[in-house]
Formats: C-alpha cells, sequence, structure tokens
C-alpha cells in the first residue's frame, strides 16, 4: 500500500476500520508532505498524494461506507486503480447548498438521478462520482424540510454524461460538469442513511479545508523563495532590490505572514492528530491561509513588477492559481459565518 492509501486510513471508523493499522501517517505528517509538494512548484503537484481524483478527494467519506462500496469503489481508489470526483456544486448552488436542484427518485431497489453538476474536480478522469442529490417530494413545499442523499455514482452508467467544464482562471482544466438523465443508482451505492447525503458531503468539506491549506502554504513558500531570489538578483539604481528599505519591509511581511498562518495550521493538524474536534480551527485556517496567501502572492507580483505581469512567469501563475483559495472549498465569508455560528452556540 501507498503512503497515500495510509494517509487516508487514519481516522477512519465504521467499515472501513479494518484497514486502520501500521504505518499510518499523522494528519500532521500528510500535511508536511503536502506542503513540500505544494513548494516543489511542479506542474503536477496536485496529482500526487491522491489530491486529484485519488483517496484525499473522497477523504472522510470512507468512513460510511458499507463493505461493498469500500470493496467497489474506495479500495480500488486507494490502490489507484480507480479515481473520483466530487459533485455537490450546481450553477445556482455553491454556497447555498441546499438550494441543489439534482433529484433522487426511488425505483425499485435503486434510485433514478436527475441534474445538472459543474466544477467538478478531477471529473475529466474520474470513474465515478459522490453526487448529492435531494430526495424527490422533499423540500418541494415553503415548509418541509429538503433530504439530501449522497450517491456513488459510476460515470459511464446510462444515463450520465461527464461534460467538459469551464476553465478556469489557474488555466488548469481539470473540472467537469456531471449532467445525470434518469440515470439508475442501485441502492447499494447510496452512501450513509437515506436524508443523511448533506451531512456526510459537509463532513467531507470540513477535514478536506485543512487538508487543502498545506498545499497553498507550500505554494505560497514558493512565491516567497522566487521574490527573495528575484530581489537578490534584480539591479535597480546599481544595486539589488533587496537593499530598499521598502522591499525589505514587504518580504518581511510576507514572510511573517506566512509564518503565521503555517504555525495555526500545524496546531490545528496537531490537535486532529489528538482525536480533538477542530471545526472552528479549520474554518480559521482556511479563511487565514487563503487571505494572507493572497496578500503574500499580491506583494510578490508588485516586487516582481512587469515579470510577475507576464504570462509563462511562474509568479503570474501562482498569483492565479492562489487567488481561486478564496472560493475553493468554501468562500472565506463562509468560513466567517461557520466560525461566528460556532462562536454564538459554543461559548
Ligand atoms: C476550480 C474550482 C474547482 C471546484 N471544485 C469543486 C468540486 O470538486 N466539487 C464541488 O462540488 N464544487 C467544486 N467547486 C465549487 C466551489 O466549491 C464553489 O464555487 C464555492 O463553494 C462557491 O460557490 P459559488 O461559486 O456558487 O459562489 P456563490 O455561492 O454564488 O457566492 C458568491 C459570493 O457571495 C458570497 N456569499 C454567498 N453566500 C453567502 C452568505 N451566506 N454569507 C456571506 N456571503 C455569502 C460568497 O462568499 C461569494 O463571495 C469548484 C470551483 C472551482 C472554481
Amino acid at each position: 500500500m501507498g503512503e497515500d492509501c495510509r494517509a487516508v486510513e487514519a481516522g477512519q471508523v465504521g467499515a472501513a476500520a479494518r484497514w486502520r493499522g501500521a504505518g499510518v501517517l499523522t494528519y500532521s505528517q500528510l500535511a508536511a508532505l503536502k506542503e513540500e509538494i505544494g513548494a516543489s512548484g511542479r506542474v503536477l503537484a496536485h496529482s500526487v498524494l491522491g489530491d486529484m481524483g485519488g483517496p484525499l478527494r473522497a477523504g472522510d467519506i470512507l468512513r460510511h461506507a458499507t463493505e461493498h462500496q469500500l470493496d467497489t469503489y474506495l479500495l480500488p481508489l486507494i490502490r489507484g486503480e480507480r479515481a473520483c470526483c466530487f459533485s455537490l456544486t450546481e450553477t445556482d448552488a455553491g454556497s447555498d447548498v441546499r438550494s441543489l436542484r439534482t433529484v433522487a427518485v426511488r425505483d425499485g431497489d435503486g434510485y433514478r438521478l436527475t441534474g445538472h453538476k459543474v466544477f467538478s474536480s478531477a471529473g475529466p478522469f474520474a470513474d465515478f462520482a459522490i453526487v448529492v442529490a435531494r430526495m424527490a417530494g422533499t423540500g418541494e413545499q415553503g415548509s418541509d424540510k429538503p433530504r439530501f442523499s449522497a450517491f456513488l455514482v459510476d460515470l459511464d452508467s446510462p444515463g450520465c454524461h461527464v461534460e467538459d467544464g469551464a476553465t478556469p482562471m489557474s488555466g488548469e482544466h481539470i473540472e467537469s460538469d456531471i449532467v445525470l438523465a434518469d440515470c439508475y443508482v442501485p441502492a447499494a451505492n447510496l452512501l450513509g442513511e437515506e436524508g443523511g447525503g448533506m451531512r456526510i458531503a459537509l463532513g467531507r468539506v470540513t477535514t478536506n479545508r485543512l487538508l487543502h491549506c498545506p498545499t497553498v502554504l507550500g505554494a505560497t513558500r514558493r512565491a516567497v523563495q522566487l521574490t527573495l531570489d528575484r530581489t537578490r538578483t534584480r539591479q535597480v539604481a546599481g544595486q539589488p532590490l533587496l537593499m530598499l528599505q521598502a522591499i525589505q519591509h514587504k518580504v518581511a511581511d510576507m514572510a511573517t505572514e506566512l509564518y503565521a498562518a503555517r504555525s495555526m495550521t500545524y496546531a490545528a493538524l496537531a490537535a486532529l492528530d489528538e482525536g480533538r474536534e477542530v471545526h472552528a480551527e479549520a474554518f480559521m485556517c482556511k479563511l487565514f491561509v487563503a487571505e494572507s496567501a493572497f496578500r503574500i502572492l499580491d506583494e510578490a507580483v508588485q516586487i516582481h513588477g512587469k515579470e510577475g505581469l507576464t504570462q509563462g512567469n511562474e509568479i503570474e501563475y501562482l498569483f492565479r492559481k492562489i487567488r481561486m483559495f478564496r472560493i475553493l472549498t468554501g468562500t472565506s465569508e463562509i468560513q466567517r459565518n461557520g466560525i461566528a455560528k460556532l462562536l454564538a452556540f459554543h461559548h
């Protein structure tokens, strides 16, 4: 078994518990690996460790899997034989996930799913999707509450089409639309209980938002390093840029923000490794890491001058890539909402 496999096994319960065992990476160790890969500057860095379509995309969905689901979907995922995507977002349902329109209708010993998911990362090469749908007959009148279920959907099922999605500003085209038209899904592919799908989906997002942070920290660290290199070699009025106090202060602020973001992330990961709940910390880390990375990258572009604005320059690419993180995996505003809600109810 690879290291990514052992990493994902950390903290699993239920049918997945039998796979817990020797050589498990802690979340902190996994994060350290992710940070190094993020700092490598390699084009395919996001595909290492199973972030893109591998076990980390399923994340703690494993907790809810039955023996059949583990054997058919999730263990092949861990072995690198199959890939998956996570399909929650729709055109009119992003932050407000409960307004999603994909619907599941019971049909004999299974369900029929109809809807249109957008921005499913890893969709172009995934074999199956984790799809969240509203149960038909719920949430239709104003007063009754919608109930959501999560399903494992084979992407080659009749009635399921993987379409070319939009290209985000990073320029990396690794998202798809998942279009379902009366697509039959057997009951054995229901994750957890009927009606428990939103809890499963949002639970996955909580762990994932913390585990995305080291990747962003790595990319930000690379930007700081590239900027320092640039200030040493770029000559202005006969001396390196780094000799200017205005530049020194910028670099000092960048390094300080990175240190703060990194410290809080590893503190939260250490708490997670101790088995503590880190809901508020995960929101805080996602918020601070995304916002500080954006500020750092903005200064990196500033210090690089026209080079930082030039297509093909690594800083220009990192700026676009990092900018997305204030929206991906829950926007900064949604993180603040989450923190405020937890403060209001737990203090
Ligand atoms: C590259 C990329 C990859 C993605 N990968 C996936 C994936 O694999 N699977 C998946 O399911 N989704 C994925 N997404 C979708 C992503 O999670 C959503 O884009 C994100 O959750 C925000 O939703 P939205 O874009 O619809 O923005 P909206 O919800 O329309 O928000 C617009 C603005 O309003 C603010 N806002 C909305 N509601 C509130 C509120 N209650 N309080 C305060 N402010 C609010 C937001 O913060 C934001 O600033 C991906 C998106 C991108 C761009």
